[in-house]
């Protein structure tokens, strides 16, 4: 009954905003298709609103071959959507217990019952495939070979000036958020800055055939015609570190670094012939090369955006922040996307509630920081060659042999630890202000319930998970009411606002809280202590469900 009365209520505000639609091309639209933006597509449409992707590469395979991995606390939310078998079952291989290097010291996780650190290695293109079916078959348009090159923004809509295939077109939407990494144009037309530091060891990292001309050695060693042996593992020369390595597929890995203070035009593809002068500039020689499998060229730079929004553009992934190490990169992108959809399609929709789209930025800017907090730490750690270095080294080697340092910081890396510091969206009105490293490091000292802000405990989300209903409301990113103790005057409260949110009623041993008002990118946006008076927890429940939700 209540699903009919929704689904009317449902049909009824889309004709209240077929006018406005009609005037605009899409709801949202969303620059590039990387895994952040193809996220967000998805995640727009389980809340109802039109997002239109634009994607300049014509195909999906021509995506830089960046990653291989995903880890972090995404792998918990797709296990929310009821995704993570599909992206399990891409896998290359099966997740072992991981073990980090965390800038150059190894986080083993081999011991711990409950890592909150997990990954997969998913070959490239596979994350980003998985994502675009999912989105497509949502029902969100993708339109590769579709560069914005122009923004253009009003009280009432921003638009875009798009070269496609057949020309330029213009197309306007009620809000566009630039998912178009770290060198984004949208973040620069929009005039937000994005200080920090660009280190300038440049990278090269190559999987390649090995070519018949070299004799693979018993130790890995390549006996070179001309050169004589070239050692496996890393080899440090005045000029930079090469770095080489069989792979168990019988290709060829290898890796050089060198600083390159001019820099390099990051548009242009990277080729075996660039490789091939890095490595002789490195180790004084050349060696033949073979097929590429793969090719990549980067450099690390810790920066973040000092707006996530200007007007109606916003910012998303590494458009807005880059983090210099690899391995969670894609995990904060993706759920800053979760945390925006269900925002905007509030704002889009005419539902949102007092600074709710701002909390946007005052949430995953500080999520941000704290992934630059982690990085960075890794950064000095690798990067310092002196005695000091080498004890700081020790120190934390020894610190990591200990469970307790190791769950913290497998929790700190992965972002299983981020707890909002923003009590209502009221609270979180953009300040513009980037937060010194100190204030990412610090935690909110708010008289909040313990989890309110915080992801939903994820041993309690699959204890309850077993329920059809909730499995249900997670995977559509409904808000979820669960009502764990005895509080039969919560769901009164609730039942106001049925058209927002899902109440379910559930006994789990061990309760964290007498009930839990998750949203639907699975934080806690409110918690009622254990055994706490009906009257105060009512008071809390309504109060919460108007800041986040809007009126009933
Ligand atoms: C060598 C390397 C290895 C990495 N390994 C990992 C790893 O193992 N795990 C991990 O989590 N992260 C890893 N990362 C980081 C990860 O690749 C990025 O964090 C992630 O790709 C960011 O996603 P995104 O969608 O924000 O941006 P991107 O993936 O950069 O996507 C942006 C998209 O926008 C498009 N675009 C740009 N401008 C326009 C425009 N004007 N109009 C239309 N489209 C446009 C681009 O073509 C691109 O497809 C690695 C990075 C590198 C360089």
């Amino acid at each position: 009954m209540q699903g009919i009365a929704r689904d009317m209520r449902v049909a009824e505000e889309r004709a209240e905003r077929s006018e406005d639609e009609s005037v605009r091309d899409a709801d949202v639209i969303v620059v590039g298709g990387g895994p952040v933006g193809l996220m967000l597509a998805a995640e727009l449409r389980l809340a109802d609103v039109r997002p239109l992707v634009l994607e300049r590469q014509p195909r999906l395979e021509d995506a830089p071959p960046n990653a291989n991995g995903l880890g972090g606390q995404v792998i918990e939310l797709l296990r929310y959507r009821g995704l993570l078998d599909r992206f399990t079952a891409a896998a290359t291989a099966a997740s072992p217990p991981p073990i980090y290097p965390f800038g150059g010291v190894h986080l083993d996780l081999t011991d711990l019952a409950d890592p909150p650190l997990r990954g997969l290695q998913l070959q490239h293109p596979s994350v980003d495939r998985l994502l675009d079916e999912r989105a497509v078959e949502l029902g969100a348009e993708v339109r590769r070979g579709h560069r914005v090159v122009a923004i253009d923004q009003d009280d009432a809509v921003v638009a875009v000036d798009v070269e496609g295939p057949d020309g330029r077109y213009r197309l306007t939407a009620a809000y566009l958020v630039g998912c178009d990494g770290a060198y984004s144009r949208i973040r620069e037309m929009a005039g937000i800055a994005f200080p920090g530091v660009t280190y300038p060891e440049v990278n090269r990292l190559a999987e390649l055939t090995v070519p018949e001309s070299v004799t693979v050695l018993d130790d890995g060693a390549l006996d070179v015609p001309g050169v004589g042996r070239v050692d496996a593992g890393y080899t440090r020369t005045e000029h930079g570190v090469f770095a080489m390595g069989m792979l168990a597929s019988g290709v060829l890995m290898i890796q050089t670094i060198e600083e390159e203070r001019a820099g390099y035009d990051h548009e242009a593809p990277v080729t075996v012939e660039d490789l091939g002068e890095s490595i002789r500039r490195v180790l004084g020689f050349a060696i033949p090369l073979g097929v590429p499998r793969r090719l990549s060229r980067y450099q690390h730079h810790a920066r973040q955006a000092d707006r996530y929004r200007a007007g109606r553009v916003l910012l998303a992934g590494d458009a807005a922040h880059v983090l210099p190490a690899t391995g969670v990169a894609r995990s904060v992108g993706m759920l800053d996307a979760v945390n925006l959809a269900w925002k905007l399609a509030a704002a889009v929709q005419g539902s949102a509630p007092d600074g709710l789209l701002d909390s946007y930025h005052a949430e995953r800017h500080f999520a941000g920081a704290r992934a630059l907090l982690q990085t960075q730490a890794q950064v000095a750690l690798r990067r310092g060659d002196d005695d000091a270095a080498d004890a700081l080294r020790e120190v934390f080697r020894e610190l990591l042999t200990d469970e307790q340092p190791q769950h913290r910081l497998a929790a700190m890396i992965a972002g299983a630890d981020i707890r909002y510091p923003v009590a209502s969206p009221g609270a979180g009105r953009s300040t513009g202000a980037k937060p010194a490293a100190s204030d990412a490091g610090r935690r909110p000292t708010d008289d909040r319930h313990p989890l309110a802000g915080a992801f939903a405990p994820a041993p309690l989300l699959r204890a309850v998970r077993g329920s059809t209903g909730v499995a249900e409301s997670m995977r559509a990113a409904r808000p979820i009411l669960l009502v764990l103790g005895d509080h039969p005057e919560l769901r009164e409260v609730a039942q106001r606002w049925w058209h927002h949110v899902d109440t379910y009623c559930a006994e789990v041993d061990d309760r964290p809280a007498d009930a839990l008002l998750i949203r639907p990118d699975a934080h806690v946006a409110w918690a009622a202590a254990l055994d706490e008076a009906p009257e105060v927890a009512e008071r809390g429940l309504r109060d919460a469900l108007g800041e986040w939700f809007g009126a009933p």
